[in-house]
């Protein structure tokens, strides 16, 4: 079978040539474990922070010749567990391979229910980033009505359902995106108003798609994306801080002057609630019905950008980060089920 190593912890933005796709023995599920064939992988930027030599410890780590860890929808195939029968499907972390012999207990399995939409969207829009886009709107970021929400890396897995969600309750939705092209795709979706973070104007054009100021800013990015985004917030706004791809590549220490003065004055004098949190955790089983029941009524898209076979997961990862040509959630297509 295939499987994904890691070559070389990447320097900064991470390049293909960072991973080595090799050919390893197929295994066979051991007692208490399920042999599962990969069907789809997701592409996520936390994989970034598990690559990385310093900044991350415990079990997500990756070390060069590790097999590169991520979400997967898989099938059974073989199973000695008394939980799973061969020809379910499951979500879990089981990693950039072909197969994978897995113990529940060692690697959490959810049941993924294919009635309840296309399998890939268990990793997507009905999975993790429905459940962190779900967060940021509801559990975090308590955005209501009439309100203005800003959204970074909007046309992203999480941004793009997040906005969509911002819609359904009622808020009028501003997205940031880095081409005309993405920012057209978000018209399309729903969302009131999309600004391109690469245009010359860019902070007054997002000044003004922002004439109320701002409610809620779902931060994703970090940078200047951010910085044009602080001066418009209105008193008592909330920032749930979802991600911060824009550093994932530097470490704790960023070039450039110490934006932080700015940044905790900001904080003090606009009564800004700035939060961290895990989205699956926070939005749960009640937020997965939630994206299950818009789903099924049509209420919620779920865009995809699907590139084939495990191959193409080194280049496809890498582009998360630079060309950055994919909306929505990025998906290998690895095998199709039984
Ligand atoms: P995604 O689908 O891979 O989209 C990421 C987008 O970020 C890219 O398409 C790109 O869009 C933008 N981007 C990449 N590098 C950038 C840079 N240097 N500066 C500005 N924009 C950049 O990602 P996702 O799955 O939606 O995740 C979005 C964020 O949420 C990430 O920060 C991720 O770590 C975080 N996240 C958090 C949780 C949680 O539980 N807290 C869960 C899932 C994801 P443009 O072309 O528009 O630049």
């Amino acid at each position: 079978m295939k499987q994904v190593v890691l070559r070389a912890h990447p320097q900064g933005v991470p390049r293909a040539s960072d991973f080595a796709v090799e050919i390893a023995e197929r295994p066979g599920a051991g007692e208490g474990q399920v042999l599962l064939r990969t069907l789809w992988l997701s592409l996520d930027p936390m994989i970034r922070l598990a690559l990385d030599e310093k900044v991350l410890t415990g079990p997500t780590r990756v070390r060069p010749g590790d097999v590169v860890f991520g979400a997967t929808v898989s099938q059974v195939v073989e199973s000695k567990h008394p939980d799973f029968k061969v020809g379910d499907f499951v979500d879990g972390r089981t990693g950039w391979r072909e197969f994978a012999a897995i113990d529940p207990k060692t690697v959490p399995l959810r049941k993924v229910d294919p009635d309840a939409g296309p399998l890939s969207t268990a990793v997507g829009a009905l999975g993790m980033p429905g459940q962190t886009a779900h967060a940021c709107m509801i559990g975090v970021g308590r955005v209501k009505a009439g309100e203005t929400v800003v959204i970074s890396a909007a046309a992203g897995a999480v941004g793009s359902l997040a906005g969509q969600i911002g819609k359904i309750l009622g808020a009028r939705v501003v997205g940031i995106a880095g081409s005309d092209a993405k920012c057209a795709v978000l018209e399309q979706l729903g969302f009131d108003a999309a600004v391109n973070y690469k245009s010359a104007d860019y902070a007054q054009r997002l000044a003004a798609a922002c004439p109320q100021g701002v409610d809620c800013y779902i931060e994703n990015v970090g940078g200047a994306v951010t910085q044009a985004v602080l001066p418009l917030f209105r008193y008592r706004a909330r920032m749930p801080v979802c991600g911060f791809i824009s550093y994932y590549g530097i470490g704790f220490e960023g070039p450039g002057p110490d934006r932080l003065p700015g940044f905790m004055r900001t904080i003090m004098s606009k009564g800004l609630e700035v939060r961290g949190f895990g989205g699956a955790m926070v939005a749960g089983a009640d937020g997965l019905k939630d994206l299950i029941a818009w789903y099924k009524a049509g209420r919620l898209q779920a865009p995809e950008t699907i590139v084939e076979g495990l191959d193409a997961a080194p280049a496809a990862f890498a582009g998360t980060f630079s060309d950055n040509a994919h909306v929505g959630k990025v998906l290998v297509r690895v095998a199709e089920p039984a």
